[in-house]
């Protein structure tokens, strides 16, 4: 059976990658959605072990210590970070796995798992995503504030993404970001093995 391919989807926070990964989970069964651990607090619509797993900062850095973390970065004052082993026990049942995160931890798996897909959700712009931010209602000004200011240095670490998506009109990039991974299969750094099969047979 062939492995999986292991997705890292980034964007500022609040340009829609929730809403687009939400989309792309509903409509295809084989991907499977990494949970991350964070330190950070839950917001009403967030559930223990679906949108997150929720620790303190020492049960953290005791993840850290014991390497179980596939990737981790801080985050507006909190920590982030990919549980290593569901990840490629997932990739090596032949499953899609879909990494929704930051530049820091991005960069790490780029260099940890060179087989990695990276798209980079960009919005159009930084008014837009201030307004997007603000109609979530899930962030006082304060927390939107910083998060305006973290985007603009994250949207310069986009240069080293496979692709770049614009959530412009949503449905438009729902259907983007699904082309996109279709595309990334037929990479010719995913298909050495088709390469190497077809040799065999001259
Ligand atoms: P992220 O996961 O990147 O932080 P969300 O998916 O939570 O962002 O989206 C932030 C807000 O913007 C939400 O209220 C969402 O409904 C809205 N949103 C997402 N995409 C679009 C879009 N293309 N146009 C308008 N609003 C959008
Ligand atoms: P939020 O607090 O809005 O849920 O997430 C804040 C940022 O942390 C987002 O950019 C999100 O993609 C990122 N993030 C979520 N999980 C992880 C993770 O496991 N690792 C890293 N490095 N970033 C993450």
């Amino acid at each position: 059976m062939s492995k999986g391919t292991l997705y890292i989807i980034s964007a500022p926070s609040g340009t829609g990658k929730s809403t687009i990964v939400g989309e792309i989970l509903k409509s295809d069964p084989n991907i499977w959605f990494s949970v991350s651990a964070t330190t950070r607090s839950p917001r009403p619509e967030d559930k223990e072990g679906v949108t997150y797993f929720f620790r303190t900062r020492e049960e953290f850095e005791s993840l850290i210590a014991s390497g179980g973390m596939l990737e981790h970065a801080e985050f507006c004052g909190n920590y982030y970070g990919t549980p290593k082993q569901s990840v490629f026990d997932k990739l090596n049942e032949g499953r899609d796995v879909i990494l929704e995160i930051e530049t820091v931890g991005a960069y790490t798996v780029m260099d940890a798992c060179p087989d990695a897909v990276s798209i980079f959700i960009l919005p159009p712009s930084l008014e837009v995503l201030r307004h997007r931010l603000e109609k979530r209602g899930t962030d006082s000004e304060e927390v939107i504030d910083r998060r305006i200011s973290e985007a603009a240095g994250e949207i310069k670490k986009s240069e080293r993404y496979d692709y770049v998506v614009v959530n412009g009109e949503l449905e438009k990039a729902i259907d983007d970001v699904r082309a996109v991974m279709k595309a990334a299969k037929k990479m010719t750094k995913l298909n050495n093995e088709t390469i190497k099969g077809v040799l065999e047979k001259c």
